[in-house]
């Protein structure tokens, strides 16, 4: 798919330094070890892609990975076409990392919010969570305050194959149902979305993909 162009662009730390390029994005966030790097490299079909927002000194960083202007064969340090890149997807801190404190905290939770509520070119959010245990407070707290932005969010909800069948599709019925409870003003839903998904069984490759592109 598209998505295997995808190469390590750049990492922001602060809002100034991120992509000038009116180019759509398509951020992916979640409590840390939700699976949220493997689900990013198994989209890009790359075995190391999001672990370089694990190296030290990005991780509480926003990691951006272009798509287009690159060929899929082509090497991963060959240098991207900046005129021919489609999409970025966007790598966004882990939140409830318990080690991180005091202004460093601040400073990227601030980080975080003003890219989610700010930012032209987001055009939607992959909220990642643990199928076995979906809308943990942070992941609430996140979805209500994008809620206000109108924008789409769709849960990938990860490892899905630790779950039997009836417990994945429990896990997928209560996570709609709590997609459906959000309602404007005015009784509109917001575009939420959900599905399962697994990397190591590669489950939901395919509505995923959709669902970025
Ligand atoms: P992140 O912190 O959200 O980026 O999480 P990672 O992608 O690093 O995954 C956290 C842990 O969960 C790692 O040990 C992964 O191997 C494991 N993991 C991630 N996705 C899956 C999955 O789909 N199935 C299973 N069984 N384990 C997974």
């Amino acid at each position: 798919t598209k998505l295997w162009q995808a190469r390590f662009y750049k990492t922001a730390n602060h809002l100034r330094d991120l992509p000038k390029l009116d180019v759509p994005e398509i951020a992916f966030v979640g409590r840390s070890n939700a699976g949220k790097s493997s689900a990013i490299n198994i989209l890009c079909n790359q075995k190391s892609l999001a672990y370089a927002s694990k190296t030290p000194g990005r991780t509480q960083h926003i990691n951006f990975f272009s798509v287009g202007g690159a060929h899929v064969a082509q090497h991963r340090h060959d240098p991207v076409d900046e005129k021919k890149i489609e999409l970025f997807l966007v790598d966004l801190p882990g939140y409830g990392y318990a080690q991180v404190s005091g202004s460093a905290k601040n400073h990227w939770q601030k980080l975080l919010s003003d890219y989610l509520i700010t930012r032209p070119q987001l055009k939607g959010l992959i909220l990642v969570m643990d199928s076995r245990h979906p809308f943990q407070p942070l992941d609430v707290d996140l979805l209500e305050w994008f809620a206000v932005t109108g924008k789409p969010v769709h849960c990938l909800l990860t490892k899905a194959d630790k779950l039997n069948r009836k417990e994945s599709t429990d896990s997928l019925k209560q996570t709609d149902t709590i997609l459906k409870s959000y309602i404007d003003e005015s009784g509109k839903l917001f575009p939420f979305s959900a599905q399962l998904f697994s990397s190591t069984k590669r489950l939901g490759l395919e509505t995923a993909t959709a669902f970025i592109l």
